[in-house]
């Protein structure tokens, strides 16, 4: 599997990957490149016609679980739009929950990420991308009002020295400002809700409580949130964007591997209901 690629080999090839998405019947392309040298790859699949929908998973390094279910869903889908998929956001931040440091060589940084972990070499609650900047408040949208905000490098909600100051953002923010996607779904772990809408821009509610009643999952507005890629596609391009928190809550973070059958289950078909809301 692809991403066991991307967290286990010596990710020197891509054209493993471009194999493996051949495979899936889309084609592979590059939005940018993370801080530690990685492509993040986007997977096209799908059909086309007046509608462009884009996937984000793996936004916070803990949350991997998102990265595989949504390898899943785009292997299965066979709908009638087209599905621009980027499973992996923030490679580095999975790199570093997934494998600790052992994978890092430069000493410099090894140091730095410890200072940043408490001197702990666990670093499996990570959410940050390498540079302890949290890629969900670190958009252009009422940046650093959010509730959890902080203003310094850590394992969570740092939102960085400027809007969009990290590579990830950035490549996100091109890509959405490039092509007219009809919806932005971001995927996080856990609690089985889905957030819409920002501040008083709620428009797309039905839209939202379609997909909501469809996973049976509850809909919710994300007050005291800020900065985050929903946030930013809603309050700055005015689109219909949602934030899918998958998995139940009972479980601890990162999501048990053991539990991505029942998901895939739960989100199987949903790819194919955002061809028709969108
Ligand atoms: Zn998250």
């Amino acid at each position: 599997m692809y991403i066991l690629f991307i967290l286990y080999s010596n990710m020197k090839s891509y054209q493993e990957i471009e194999k493996y998405v051949e495979m899936l019947g889309g084609d592979v392309g590059y939005i940018g490149v993370t801080y530690l040298g990685y492509p993040i790859p986007v997977i096209t699949k799908g059909r086309e016609n007046n509608k462009r929908i884009l996937l984000v998973g793996g936004v916070h390094a803990r949350e991997y679980i998102t990265s595989y279910l949504l390898f899943e869903l785009i292997k299965e889908y066979d709908g009638e739009c087209l599905i621009d998929c980027v499973p992996v956001l923030n490679i580095d931040g999975m790199l570093l929950s997934r494998l600790g440091l052992g994978m890092f060589d430069n000493k410099g940084l090894c140091e730095e990420l410890l200072r940043l972990n408490q001197n702990s070499e666990d670093f499996s609650l990570w959410k940050a991308n390498i540079r302890g900047v949290d890629l969900n408040v670190n958009f252009d949208a009422d940046w650093g009002g959010g509730e959890q905000n902080i203003l310094y490098p850590a394992s969570a909600n740092y939102i960085g020295p400027y809007p969009h100051s990290e590579k990830e953002t950035q490549a996100i923010v091109e890509l959405i400002n490039k092509k007219d996607y009809n919806m932005i779904v971001a995927y996080h772990s856990k609690g089985e809700e889905i957030f819409y809408g920002f501040g008083d821009n709620l428009k797309h509610k039905k839209k939202a409580q379609k997909v909501a009643d469809f996973l049976g999952y509850e809909l919710k507005t994300s007050q005291g949130s800020a900065g985050g890629l929903k946030d930013y596609a809603v309050d700055k391009l005015n689109k219909f964007s949602i934030t899918i928190e998958v998995g139940e809550d009972r479980f601890p973070h990162p999501y048990p591997m053991g539990e991505l059958e029942n998901l895939v289950k739960r989100h199987r078909g949903s790819l194919e209901l955002f061809c028709k809301l969108g």
